[in-house]
């Protein structure tokens, strides 16, 4: 008898997760993701702020599939799932059968609409808005460097709007690596004078799931790091060289980071199913989709709620990759006739970094930690999702040197000639393959 086929949907924590779980199953599997690399999004910023490189944030999935013999790789686009028929459709290949179907394709930015956000924001979720981003710093500090008129055009004013987790700590990342990097790079410029950090936040207060003590401690150290917080106030419009916020004020500013917002994968509009909060599926106890027992959704598209507690479940690494893993463990049952299970999520903290050594933490419980002890518990949670796999090691080791060194590697630039010619090279490659 031929062995069930399980497809798996994306290649992020939640994907990675249940396909690990099933390395001894009797099962043959295809992960099928966009990208032919894994991102770690929690250290997404650091890529931004020239900390770590693209290798170090990004991991090869073929490398990774070394390790399991009943798995396969496609680098492909999900286009549409039919799931009557049991088929995913992909863009440029054959359609994919299944048996059992895992859905976590994460989640992508929302605009809310904003006006300009889609032309001139930088949002920060995927490897290619960290590439944007840093380029863009970098190119920016280099046209001040030529021109320090551009200072009076605000394109020293580095704005972020979101005070949730991602704008923290990207505004943190983002003072340090001004502060203690970029004012010796260009001791020409008045670096430390002139270049703010400006943190917009329409609700009363940052890092709004975290207790009151913690949020405080969170705005002391954005200022202690030069950053200006400005709490009820949203951005309306986005320009290139200035945003409008929703007091109608105008901020001249060359950089507007977008850390206010997303949404479940589009893939979650097509599947006819039920959608709420952002887009995202709504699952059964064993996070498989109402009335498809054959089909599980995890990870930031799905609305999980934690049999214990009965609150639905953050958007987080740890969540997708917990239930990812378990998602794997129920297929294995399935396959050996047996019953799912309820997942039950293990809390190991929420936490955010707010720069080198300071960083908050609410412990599962009604524990808080900030400071140095928090920082080092944050490092403990983010080593752990990273570890592993050789692909990662070097991530750990060069990601520890710079805490060590407070240095900054990461700052080459392709110059405009250089990266037109790489890209107008491979797509001419891509269109001559096809066409033969
Ligand atoms: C900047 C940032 C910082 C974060 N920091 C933390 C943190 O400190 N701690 C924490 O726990 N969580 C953090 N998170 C959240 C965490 O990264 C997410 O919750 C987690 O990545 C969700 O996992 P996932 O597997 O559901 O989705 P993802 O990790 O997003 O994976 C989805 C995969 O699907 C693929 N895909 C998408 N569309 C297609 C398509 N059409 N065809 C094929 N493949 C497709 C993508 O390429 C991707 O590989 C952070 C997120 C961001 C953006």
């Amino acid at each position: 008898m031929q062995e069930p086929h399980v497809v798996i949907l994306g290649g992020g924590f939640a994907g990675l997760g249940a396909m690990e779980k099933l390395k001894d199953a009797p099962v043959k599997i295809t992960l099928i993701d966009q990208n032919n690399y894994h991102t770690f999004q929690p250290l997404l910023y650091q890529l931004a702020t020239n900390e770590l490189d693209a290798n170090q944030v990004g991991f090869p999935i073929r490398e990774m599939m070394h390790r399991q013999d009943n798995a396969l790789f496609h680098q492909a686009k999900v286009m549409s799932v039919d799931l009557d028929n049991k088929v995913v459709h992909l863009d440029r290949m054959e359609p994919i059968p299944y048996d059992y179907l895992v859905v976590s394709m994460g989640a992508v930015v929302n605009f809310f609409g904003t006006k300009g956000a889609q032309e001139y924001a930088f949002p920060l979720y995927t490897m290619r808005d960290a590439l944007l981003l840093k380029t863009h710093i970098n190119r920016l500090l280099e046209a001040v460097d030529k021109n320090p008129a551009l200072i009076d055009e605000g394109a020293l004013n580095f704005c972020i709007v979101g005070g949730g987790p991602t704008g923290v700590e990207t505004a943190g990342a983002l003072s340090e690596l001004l502060h203690a990097v970029a004012f010796k790079d260009y001791p020409n410029l008045p670096i430390n004078e002139k270049a703010q950090i400006i943190l917009f936040e329409a609700g009363p207060k940052l890092l709004k799931p975290f207790k009151s003590k913690l949020q405080k401690y969170a705005k002391k150290a954005l200022e202690k790091l030069d950053v200006t917080v400005r709490l009820e106030e949203g951005v309306s419009e986005i320009d290139p060289t200035h945003i409008t916020l929703s007091s109608g004020e105008l901020v001249k500013t060359h950089t507007l980071v977008w850390a206010a917002g997303i949404q479940a994968h589009p893939l979650a509009n097509s599947l006819g199913v039920e959608q709420v909060r952002g887009g995202r599926i709504p699952v059964e106890p064993d996070l498989s989709l109402n009335s498809r027992s054959e089909v599980f959704v995890v990870g930031d598209i799905a609305l999980i709620t934690d049999t214990k507690t009965n609150e639905l479940l953050p958007q987080l690494g740890s969540v997708a990759q917990q239930a990812g893993r378990h998602v794997g463990e129920n297929i294995e049952r399935l396959v050996n006739g047996k019953q799912t299970e309820p997942f039950e999520y293990t809390d190991k903290g929420t936490m955010a970094a707010i720069g080198r050594g300071a960083a908050i933490v609410q412990m599962p419980g009604n524990g808080t930690m900030t400071g140095h002890a928090a920082w080092l518990a944050w490092l403990g949670v983010h080593l752990a999702l990273l570890a592993g796999g050789e692909e990662k090691s070097s991530t750990i080791v060069d990601w520890g040197w710079n805490i060590l060194t407070k240095k900054r590697g990461k700052r080459i630039t392709l110059t405009d000639e250089d990266l037109e010619a790489v890209i107008a090279t491979s797509e001419k490659r891509e269109s001559e393959q096809e066409n033969e």
